[in-house]
């Protein structure tokens, strides 16, 4: 349901909307109706990492709900100020696989770069929450000593872009880069990993579908959590994705009290599937200090597993992974 708290997002550009966020926790209680008393909120949780949402994902919060699944996903709340152990700031040790500022090489055939080191929110559970954009940013050179090691590592045969989110780079920079990319002759997949179509969904410009398409082969890998971030902007965002003919895949992460029950994992996958999305992966909690209250425990994650396997048609039924730092591909559970 669409409150009729603020509409106005509706006609802003992607970049009005970016500048127009909700950055404060007690404009969002008011927003939704909600008391700042009952939620446990930390001001000290939004100085270590900001509160960050935009307007239109707001507005498919349920007014009054404290509960809600979205905004769990995006509320500073004192739990993240827990010291809890093997909860630590690089759960997945990306400084060992970052050979130079910007690109991460952790598999052998894809290399992963850091093309935008923010993002149009900011997911609470995020492995990247501490990650060092500062010493990631390809400064003054640009991207030609990325694009060189590419070259100089044939085997490399897929691009990710990811982030912070990509999309939140102007397009004429990722054409440029993409074109770049489209050069070498080992690269043969583009992958762009984004939530800018599911937050932002303005996003998907005809400029951005135009760099998009230039590789043959183009994945769009989506992050949606719970079947309620999608409303019918949404869906149009999809729906001229999937016209351009690009590859779109959906991963999500099992959260405490956002999608732990079989029906929001069945209503997730199968809205997914409708849209034309394939459910890919259901990723295990990174261990990254600040979101241990959004574990789920292994053996509950294999019993809804179960569950799901009984209930989804086995196409809708994404791998349940866990990442392993230095492993060659993610875990299956
Ligand atoms: S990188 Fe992705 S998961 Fe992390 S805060 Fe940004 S949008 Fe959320």
């Amino acid at each position: 349901m669409i409150p009729q708290t603020d509409l106005s997002w509706q006609e802003e550009s992607w970049q009005s909307a970016l500048k127009n966020l909700v950055t404060d926790a007690n404009e969002l209680c008011a927003l939704l109706q909600l008391d700042p008393q009952q939620l446990d909120l930390s001001p000290e949780a939004a100085t270590q990492f900001q509160l960050k949402v935009p307007r239109s994902f707001v507005a498919r919060m349920e007014i009054g709900n404290a509960s809600d699944p979205l905004l769990r996903q995006v509320l500073n709340v004192k739990d993240e100020l827990l010291q809890v152990p093997g909860f630590v700031s690089d759960p997945l040790e990306e400084h060992e696989s970052n050979p130079l500022p910007g690109l991460i090489h952790k598999y052998k055939n894809r290399a992963l770069l850091t093309v935008s080191g923010a993002c149009a929110i900011h997911c609470r559970y995020c492995f990247r929450r501490h990650f060092d954009y500062e010493a990631n940013n390809p400064g003054s050179d640009g991207w030609l000593p990325v694009l060189r090691y590419i070259q100089e590592n044939p085997e490399i045969n897929e691009i990710i872009f990811s982030g912070g989110d990509p999309l939140n780079a102007p397009d004429r920079v990722l054409k440029k880069l993409t074109e770049q990319l489209k050069n070498i002759p080992s690269l043969k997949r583009l992958r762009v990993h984004t939530r800018f179509p599911l937050v932002i969904p303005q996003r998907i410009t005809d400029d951005c579908i135009d760099w998009l398409s230039l590789f043959s082969n183009t994945v769009v890998v989506l992050h949606i959590n719970h079947a309620q971030e999608i409303d019918k902007h949404v869906a149009e965002a999809i729906s001229r994705l999937k016209s351009a003919g690009l590859i779109l895949l959906n991963q999500a992460v099992l959260l405490k009290g956002v999608n732990d029950s079989l029906k929001d994992q069945q209503d997730l996958h199968q809205s997914c599937f409708d849209l034309g999305i394939q459910p890919y992966y259901l990723h295990m909690l990174d261990p990254v200090k600040g979101s241990a209250h959004f574990d789920v425990d292994k053996d509950v994650a294999l019993n809804l597993y179960e569950e799901m396997r009984g209930s989804l048609s086995g196409y809708m039924l994404p791998k349940l992974v866990r990442e392993t730092p230095g492993d060659i591909a993610k875990t299956p559970l």
